[in-house]
Order: C-alpha cells, then sequence, then structure tokens
C-alpha cells in the first residue's frame, strides 16, 4: 500500500461524469490541487468575477463558462450551476469542483477541453474514486461497491453493494482481522516476555479461536457462489434439435419476437444472446443453433459454437418436442448435457394426443446419477404455459430453492473469496501445527498470512498493480 500512496499524485484531474450521450444536463468533475484555480479561469459570476476561491464551499453558483482566449461575442461556452466541495470533506478528499452544464455532447466536450487547455489532465477510468481510496476515505470493498451499485442489474445487486458501501464486509473482515492480530500480538508478547506471560495451554485456546474464526469465513465463502448467481445472473444455453421450440422459448422469455420462429428447421444458425428476467433470477441466455449433425457449411459453423456455448454454460435448457421420439441426435445431447446443471423441457405438451415422450423415456437415456434428480417440465410455448415451473426449477438447482435472499451478508466477488479462501487455508494450517505440537513461534507465520490475504481484501495489504487493474475497470468520471 505504501507504494501505491509514494507514487500518487495530486495534480488536478477532470472528466465528464454522466453519460456520454445527449442529456439534459451534463456533469464535468474536476479534482485535485489546483481545481479551484483553474475553475476560477473559466467561470465568470453574473458580476463579471472570477474568483472562486472566496466561495463557500458547498454552495453551487450560477454563472457561464467562458473562453477568455475567444473574442467577446464568442467567449461564453455555457450557462453553467458550479458546486465547490472543499477538501478533505469532498468525494476524493481534494478539492472538488463539479460543473453542471447542458448535457450535450459537443458543449461538454468543449469544457473538458477549456479545462485542459486551462491545465487539467484528463482522468483515467475510476480515477477519482482511486483518490478516495488512497486518500484514506473509503477502503477497497467500497470503491468496489460504488462501482457495483453504478452497474447492478437486479435489486439483490443493487441492496448487497449498498450494504457493502455502508462497510458490511469491511467490518466483517476488520473484527476477524482483530481477532487474529490479537493472538499475534500475544504469541509475540510472550515469546519476549516470558517472564510475565504464560504460555501454558496457549495452544487449545487458540484453536478454538481459529476454529471460529475458520467457521465465519466458511460461511462467507460458502455464500459466495449463490450470492454470485444472484448478483450476476446464470450464464445459461439452449439447446435442443430444430425445430423443437428453442426460440419461442427465448421469445417467451424475453416477452418479445427476438428470435426469428419458423417452421423449417435449421434456421436459427446464428447464436442469439439475451438477458432475461425470472422473477429477481437473471439469466444471461444463449439460443443456438440446432444441434444436430449436418453437412450444411454455415449451419455446422452454428452447431460447433453451440457445443462451444454448453461447455461454457452454468444451466443448460434442453428443449425437446415432445411430439416425436427421441433419437440419436437426442443422445448426442444428452452426452453434452451430462456434466452441466440441466432443465428438460418436454415442448409442445398442448398437443396431448401426439405426445411420444414421457419423463421416464427421458430419465431413462440420462445416466443413473443424474436422472433420478433432473428436473423436467411440461411447457408449451405455443400457450406459454410451464414458466413458473422452470422458475422454481432454476431457483432449487441454484438458489436452494430460496427465491429471496436468506442471509444477511453474502460475498458477490469473485477477488473477496479467493482471499477468504487463502486466508481460511493458512489459518487450517495453524490448527495442524497446534495439532502436531510444534511451538508457537510457528503460528505465527501462519497467523500473520490470513491476516494479510483478510487486508487484502480491504485494501490495506495490497500492490499497485492490483489496484490499478481494480480501478481500472471503473467507468470514466467515477
Ligand atoms: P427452434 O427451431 O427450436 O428454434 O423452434 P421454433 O421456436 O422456431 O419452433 C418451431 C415450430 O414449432 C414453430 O412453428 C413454432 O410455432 C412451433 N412451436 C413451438 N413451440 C410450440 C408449442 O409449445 N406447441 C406447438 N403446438 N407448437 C410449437
Amino acid at each position: 500500500m505504501a507504494s501505491v500512496l509514494n507514487n500518487f499524485g495530486d495534480d488536478t484531474i477532470c472528466a465528464i461524469a454522466t453519460a456520454m450521450s445527449d442529456a439534459g444536463i451534463g456533469i464535468i468533475r474536476v479534482s485535485g490541487r489546483d481545481a479551484v484555480e483553474i475553475c476560477s479561469k473559466i467561470f465568470v459570476s453574473p458580476k463579471g468575477e472570477h474568483n472562486l476561491a472566496s466561495h463557500e464551499p458547498n454552495t453551487i453558483k450560477y454563472g457561464f463558462i467562458c473562453d477568455e482566449s475567444q473574442t467577446e461575442d464568442k467567449r461564453i461556452i455555457d450557462e453553467v450551476m458550479i458546486s465547490y466541495m472543499k477538501g478533505p470533506k469532498s468525494y476524493t478528499r481534494e478539492n472538488v469542483i463539479e460543473i453542471n452544464s447542458h448535457g450535450g455532447m459537443l458543449i461538454m466536450n468543449q469544457i473538458l477541453t477549456l479545462l485542459i487547455d486551462n491545465g487539467c489532465r484528463l482522468a483515467e477510468p475510476g480515477e477519482f474514486t482511486k483518490r478516495a481510496f488512497l486518500n484514506g476515505r473509503i477502503d477497497l470493498t467500497k470503491a468496489e461497491a460504488i462501482m457495483d451499485i453504478i452497474s447492478a442489474q437486479n435489486n439483490f445487486a443493487l441492496e448487497s453493494s449498498r450494504q457493502q458501501l455502508k462497510g458490511s464486509i469491511y467490518n466483517k473482515i476488520k473484527e476477524l482481522r482483530g481477532r487474529i492480530i490479537y493472538e499475534m500480538a500475544f504469541i509475540e508478547s510472550a515469546l519476549d516476555d516470558p517472564e510475565n506471560y504464560d504460555l501454558t495451554g496457549y495452544p487449545e485456546k487458540l484453536k478454538i479461536v481459529t476454529e471460529d474464526v475458520t467457521k465465519v469465513i466458511n460461511k462467507l465463502i460458502t455464500s459466495a457462489d449463490e450470492g454470485k448467481i444472484r448478483k450476476d445472473g446464470i450464464k445459461t444455453v439452449i439447446v435442443g434439435k430444430p425445430n423443437a421450440g428453442k426460440s419461442s422459448l427465448l421469445n417467451a422469455l424475453t416477452g418479445d419476437e427476438r428470435a426469428i420462429v419458423t417452421d423449417i428447421a435449421g434456421t436459427t444458425r446464428d447464436i442469439i444472446e439475451e438477458t432475461v428476467r425470472l422473477g429477481d433470477i437473471v439469466l444471461h441466455v444463449i439460443d443456438t443453433a440446432g444441434i444436430r449433425n449436418t453437412d450444411d457449411i454455415i449451419e455446422k459453423i452454428g452447431v460447433d459454437k453451440a457445443k462451444e456455448k454448453v461447455t461454457e454454460a452454468e444451466l443448460v435448457l434442453y428443449i425437446l418436442d415432445s411430439t416425436s421420439e427421441l433419437d440419436d441426435e437426442d443422445k448426442d445431447i444428452i452426452d453434452l448435457c451430462k456434466d452441466k446443471k440441466t432443465i428438460v423441457l418436454l415442448n409442445k405438451d398442448d398437443l396431448q394426443n401426439d405426445i411420444k415422450i414421457t419423463d421416464d423415456i427421458v430419465r431413462m437415456h440420462f445416466s443413473d446419477d443424474k436422472n433420478d434428480k433432473l428436473p423436467i417440465i411440461r411447457t408449451s410455448m405455443l400457450k406459454g404455459n410451464g414458466l413458473e415451473d422452470l422458475k422454481k426449477a432454476v431457483s432449487d438447482l441454484f438458489l436452494n430453492g430460496d427465491i429471496a435472499p436468506k442471509q444477511e451478508l453474502y460475498i458477490t466477488n469473485l477477488r473477496h473469496k479467493d482471499l477468504l479462501k487463502k486466508s481460511y487455508d493458512s489459518l487450517k494450517l495453524v490448527e495442524q501445527s497446534i495439532d502436531i505440537g510444534l511451538s508457537e513461534d510457528f503460528f505465527t507465520v501462519d497467523l500473520s498470512n490470513a491476516y494479510a490475504y483478510l487486508g487484502e481484501i480491504i485494501g490495506e495489504e495490497v500492490g499497485d498493480d492490483l489496484v490499478e487493474e481494480i480501478f481500472s475497470k471503473f467507468c470514466m468520471g467515477k
């Protein structure tokens, strides 16, 4: 962390903070050492004053952005409101000025150019938040939460990011680190001053602590799979032979005519991707070309892609036309689904007189370890039947049947999960050392590793590269 701080400059940065599209209002953000001075050069109050430093912080000023290099009739660039947040009571802890201008791309770019001409540097993505982190206003989990709030796609993602921004993860990690460092300090003191600290029976006491801490960490780790699914959704692929009803299923899920539905076999040749919501569960659905053996070159590309997508998917929706017999092509598809969470949809259930595939027939073709748990749903895409059952099957497979979140705290970030796992492993090594009767100084190395891994989560022990990587994923102006 120290090295990051050493490299960290306080030059003045600027960026458009609102969306890159025409809108009623746009905000251009400026932060850094010379923010007030630079903005004073381009801002003029109705009385013709240039000095923003005399404006009271946290108030809004009305005035004009002017380009003094222009002739008088062309000088005014825009009519604006300016807010000034004096550091350290600002987003970045530096002096921050926000210019509320008209929201057209051209006008905002003109103001941005003017700021750069007067000494600002264009901010990198996420640089404002990076400064908030490096200046100690927020920890790394809160910085990540800010990005997650912006990109949240559902209520769960939004709510868990809000909690994270309030400090839910930070506080939990702080608490765990506090318990670990207490033990580290005790061991160190005892080794330094054996006369006043007695280590008799200490390993047993330490083991109670590590068991307790690993229990908490393990609960967080196990929440991560569900947390990720709830936050990011499920990578889903729809497979089935041509004409089974794949496009109709996608249309039923999306509620529009996005995929072209035809009754000529093999018409959905490309891969179509859609994000759909089943209640609060998000599915990123890929509809594939009908998987079947084919000599048609274009269709073949589609089929190969479909196979590739099945490998990547977390959920396979295998749709069958229940009015035609199972054949070798179906067996190929079943083979593809072998190691995947699969839901079988027996479609065209409205054609009751022609049904040829039953649940039992399907189960017979799936391997023994899979078939008794295999969810099989009867659907009619024509009538829109079966989608509720599908929703329930997805929730049973991925969320233990609980559509609503059950836990207070979910880990939704893979980085956090990996570090928790490393911390857990280090604490388990401490327990092993206790079990085989090693001396106390052996515990310290693994305790301090566990402590450091947890520190990486909140950014207290983190290298430049990781900080760069995390903030580079942020959007411009944040
Ligand atoms: P795909 O080739 O697997 O994408 O299948 P489509 O969605 O294009 O459907 C093929 C044909 O079956 C179309 O004519 C659909 O209208 C029809 N179809 C789809 N689902 C049903 C259903 O549940 N019942 C009936 N009777 N016809 C369906």
